[in-house]
């Protein structure tokens, strides 16, 4: 293990900006702690002199200013930007609680979306216990609560407009907070990375998705290649195999499914992906991932440390997000304890 000393050395001799360190790239939705402000006085580095003091001061970078907003901005419903590059103004939050659902990870506050979002995981959920066979749905990450980039984790879910549905079925009982922080999900693959585990997965995991699919307002649905195989096998004989186009293959996406939604009426500077191609995506798109994700990861070369990806910064972001940041309080007035969970509750 590299001391903080020597990594910040090794990092200054290849031109790493001190301010960026702690943001190395991380695997994606891999949970780390928010990324340090590097204070030089209390890690005990020699303070950085001349040259480096005269720099051209790097912009914070836009995670940070998004992450540390806590309420939604109190501004009419809009998605703005894409769903990589955005923000949102009059988010809504899926209750914590609902009867057919359950919220996880809620320390990281990203229950958050536009209110067409909100609806659609609240049908999904109400649809899928009503007809699929399923007990209720763990839901993950939707954004924060004026959406923008994340301190960790994603690179999308930025406008409100994207959520992680847990492909592990809620349990009968409520999930105390810790819970929600510490209970694993389960991957649906199989030893060998390109097929599901038949003892996990199930059809009900099947008819979940295609429900999800089957919803106008989904525009992508993202799945393992593995599980994208498996609905292609489930559905050969069906007559109706449009929906399948709208689900693609994705790294990841193993132990739950990321629902996308269309740019809602109304988001009139949200920026719209390109429709899926219309075909069911079963054939040679397939095959490549599956060769992809069939070999094993490539060790890390030697040699010093990768310098950061850039950061997004307010300026690269749609104009509009500045005021998104601006309006009202971004962080919540103290509320008496008694009272914190039926605030949080809705
Ligand atoms: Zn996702």
């Amino acid at each position: 293990m590299r001391t903080p000393a020597v990594l910040l050395a090794l990092l200054l001799a290849a031109g790493v900006p001190m301010t960026l360190h702690a943001q190395q790239a991380a695997p994606a939705n891999t949970p780390q702690p928010a990324a340090p402000k590097m204070d030089v006085k209390k890690a005990g580095l020699p303070p950085v002199s001349g040259k480096a003091k005269a720099a051209k001061p790097i912009p914070q970078p836009a995670k940070e200013l998004f992450g540390a907003a806590k309420t939604p901005a109190p501004l009419a419903a809009r998605s703005i930007g894409f769903y990589a590059k955005g923000c949102l103004a009059g988010g809504t939050a899926l209750p914590v609680d609902g009867p057919a659902w359950q919220a996880m990870r809620l320390s990281r506050n990203r229950n958050w979306g536009h209110p067409e979002l909100v609806a659609l995981v609240e049908k999904l959920a109400l649809d899928a216990k009503q007809h699929d066979g399923w007990p209720g749905l763990l839901v993950g990450d939707l954004s924060q609560p004026r959406g923008g980039p994340m301190l960790t984790g994603h690179a999308s879910h930025q406008v409100g407009l994207d959520a992680d549905i847990w492909l592990t079925p809620m349990p009968s009982r409520r999930l105390t907070e810790k819970e929600r922080e510490d209970l694993s999900a389960t991957s649906m693959l199989a030893a060998d990375r390109v097929s599901v585990d038949p003892n996990i997965w199930t059809a009900s995991h099947a008819k979940l998705i295609r429900r999800a699919a089957s919803y106008e307002a989904v525009e992508r649905i993202f799945v393992h290649p593995a599980i994208k195989k498996a609905l292609c096998e489930a559905t050969a004989k069906d007559p109706d195999r449009k929906w399948l186009s709208k689900v693609r293959p994705m790294w990841g996406h193993h132990y739950h499914f990321h629902v996308r939604i269309d740019c809602p009426k109304g988001s009139t500077n949200c920026e719209a992906q390109p429709a899926p191609p219309g075909e069911d995506g079963c054939g040679k798109e397939l095959t490549d991932w599956l060769a992809l994700v069939s070999k094993p990861p490539k060790p890390e070369p030697p040699g010093p440390p990768k310098p950061p990806r850039p950061q997004i910064t307010l300026d690269q972001l749609p104009a509009d997000c500045r005021a998104v940041l601006a309006s009202g309080a971004r962080v919540p007035a103290p509320v008496p304890a008694t009272s914190a969970k039926a605030t949080q509750a809705k």
